[in-house]
Parts: C-alpha cells; structure tokens; sequence
C-alpha cells in the first residue's frame, strides 16, 4: 500500500511491522538473535548497530509519525539526547539551549560539556530575538523544548528554526510533552527531534526508552556516534514500544480531551488560583501553541489557593496517583519543587517561575468525571484542619 498519505492511527498500527512468514501470527515476530549470518547487510546484523528486524520495523513507524526520514531509537530518552548532541557538537564548539529545559538535559550540559571543551549558553526566554543575541561564529547548535515542564511555556519553532537555517545551525527539539500527535517539528523547519520514549510514546509508565529523528543524513551521523557510545535498546522492548504505539493516537487524542476539561474546570474552582495549560485562551503563548500544535497536549500544572497545602492535598488523593511518572495512561501528580525540580536551587525554581505550590498533573484516560470527583474530594479533606481553628 502507498504510504506515503497514510494516516496516523494507520502508521501507529500498520506501518514497519514484520510480517510473519513462518506462522501467519498477526503480530511482528520477536527477534532477540544478537548474531546474524552476513546476507548482503552492508554492516553485521547487531543490537548495538541498532538494525536487527525488530528495531529497523519499528524506526520505520516512529520515523513516519514525525514527518521524518530515518530514525534510530535508544535505551532511554537522556541516551537519544546525549547521543545526539555529542555528534553535532565537538571541542571548540557552542550550542544555545533555552534554560527551560527537562531536568537531566540540563544536568548533561552541566555537568559533561565543560569536561568534553564544549562551550553552552542558556536563554531564560526561549524567542528568536533571545537566540540570536547568544549566536557565536563557532555556534553549531540550538536546542529547544515546547511545550516545556511543568509550565507548559512555548517556544516559536518556525521562528527559530528559521533563525538557525539562515545562520547554518542545527535545530534539535525534545517533542516528548507534545508527542507526534499534537506537534510535528520537522514539518515547523526543525533539523532533530527527540523523544523520551518513555513517556507518550511507551504509554503505561513500563518502558524505559528513547528515539531521534531526522533526514538520513543526520541520522547518519548520529549512528556513527550511537554505535561507539553503545546506547540502543533490547529488542523485547523495541517489540513492546511497537504494541503500545499502535494505540498513540488513540490514547493522546482522549488525553488531550481530558486535560482541556480538567483544565477549563480547575481554572473556574474557587480553591484553585492558576492554571497553566497550552490550550487555555488564559495562557500568554495560546494563540502560539494554536498555531504550531494539532492538539495541546495531556499536560497541565496549578497551584492551589493560598493556604491549601499542596502535599497534603496530593497525599488525599484516591485515584491519582502521587508519583513520578508522566504520559501513562493512568493520571498522576506531583510537586516539581519536591521532585523533577529538587535539584535545582530556589533561585534557580524562582527565575523559571516554579512556585513552592506548583502541582504538575499529568492527565490520564480516565474518565474526566471521576478524575474531577477525586480532585473535590481531596480538596474537601484538606479543609477540615481549617475549620477546625
Ligand atoms: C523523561 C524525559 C526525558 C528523559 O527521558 P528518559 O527516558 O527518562 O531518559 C527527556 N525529556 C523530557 C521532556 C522528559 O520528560
């Protein structure tokens, strides 16, 4: 069948599977072998060269739903990222990253780049103007991520891959929050884009995993760092990545539904003062997030009133769960100044706007009613102390 205008329920559940020849199964086949006879395979098939059958059939699909090229898909999403950068950036060379950026990118360049003579800068305010300003003649580099955690801020990719194309720079984004449903950076003008596949990709908080896509010819040239460096994934998972993205788009679609109710109705409740949500006309990058996203997303963060207590009220809940994870199937909550931002200083939480209260809320596929009815029930119990004085 043509792919070439496939849709993407039909990439998720079609698209780079393996037939099975031997046994007619519906299914692709899992291929654990780690040694293969030479058949004409210009390289060896190996696990490390990241093209055994299993990972080959399933960069194919993840390569389609980003609009791109080739992809080669890694043991975590930090393994992608590293990987990545590494072979665009050597000794002597700059890269631009916007300072809102995943916790462990951050910690990466902090505390790998000055080791390996790489020179960095940070922009507090991702816009094309700020980029431009830090733009060095040995810059080779700009990296972004949009929308960004757990404020859910936006980042002009069409204006900044511009920027970098006019400049000769390469653009890589980290498109983890957005996943291929809701933004396809290749198709806004970016050269890379990276995925913790781990989160939306993966889905049910079980797989460790991560991916890059591009043309084939970055690809290339990052394989031929990802070989030395050693990062790809077993092919049990790469088979388990396969099976749970055949159902991305289904479970994104009701998870961007959800996180635009829950969103409109905690922005309404009178126990809650913020909401940060993409999609609300609320949120100062809106008509942005309009422009570059299909849909906002499964993401949101808000703070309670003043005088709720964020812990306690998170502690109350019954069927969201207070953990670490993000864009499973089942919703979940945490406090990023406790958790995926402990690391950072208070200065540093200040300077991003991450307040103390700060509850970031990854909405699942449940039933918004009962998600709703969990969150009014734990608010009611954190108010009873209240009361009580
Ligand atoms: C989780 C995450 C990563 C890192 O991925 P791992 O799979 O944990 O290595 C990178 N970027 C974003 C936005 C993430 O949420």
């Amino acid at each position: 069948m043509d792919t070439k205008n496939m849709g993407f329920n039909t990439i998720c559940t079609h698209l780079g599977e393996i037939k099975d020849e031997q046994f007619k199964g519906a299914i692709s086949p899992i291929y654990m072998a780690t040694s293969y006879a030479f058949e004409g395979v210009d390289i060896k098939r190996y696990p490390r060269y990241f093209n055994t059958p299993n990972q080959e059939a399933l960069s194919k699909k993840i390569a389609k739903l980003e609009k791109g090229e080739a992809s080669l898909i890694f043991g975590s999403g930090m393994a992608a990222i590293s990987t990545t950068l590494f072979s665009f950036l050597q000794k002597g060379d700059h890269i631009i990253l916007q300072r809102l950026l995943y916790g462990g990118t951050i910690n990466l360049v902090n505390e790998e780049f000055d080791k390996h003579g790489i020179e960095y800068s940070f922009v507090d305010s991702p816009t094309k103007e700020s980029f431009e300003q830090k733009i060095k003649p040995n810059t080779k580099v700009i990296y972004i991520e949009t929308p960004s955690n757990p404020l859910l801020t936006i980042t002009d990719i069409r204006a900044v891959a511009a920027l970098a194309k006019e400049k000769g720079i390469t653009t890589m984004i980290d498109n983890t929050f957005a996943s291929p449903v809701n933004q396809n950076p290749i198709s806004l003008g970016i050269d890379i884009v990276l995925h913790s596949a781990t989160k939306y990709l993966g889905g049910h908080s079980d797989i460790l995993a991560g991916a890059v896509i591009a043309s084939e010819k970055n690809i290339d040239q990052i394989f031929q760092v990802a070989k030395n460096l050693g990062g790809s994934l077993s092919d049990f998972t790469v088979w388990m990545l396969e099976r749970s993205i055949k159902t991305l788009g289904i479970r994104v679609k009701q998870q961007n539904k959800n996180a635009r109710k829950l969103a409109k109705w905690l922005e309404k409740h009178e126990d809650i003062s913020t909401v940060y949500y993409p999609g609300l006309k609320s949120h100062p990058d809106h008509e942005l997030a309009k422009e570059q996203m299909k849909g906002y997303g499964g993401m949101l963060s808000f703070e309670l009133r003043e005088g709720l207590d964020a812990s306690k009220f998170q502690k109350e809940l019954q069927l969201i769960k207070n953990s670490m994870s993000l864009a499973g199937v089942e919703s979940t909550m945490l406090t990023p100044s406790l958790t995926s931002h402990a690391l950072l200083t208070p200065e540093e939480r200040e300077l991003q706007g991450i307040k103390d209260s700060l509850i970031r809320f990854s909405v699942g596929i449940e039933e918004k009613e009962d998600l709703m009815q969990d969150i009014l029930q734990a608010i009611e119990k954190i108010k009873i102390p209240e009361l009580e004085h």
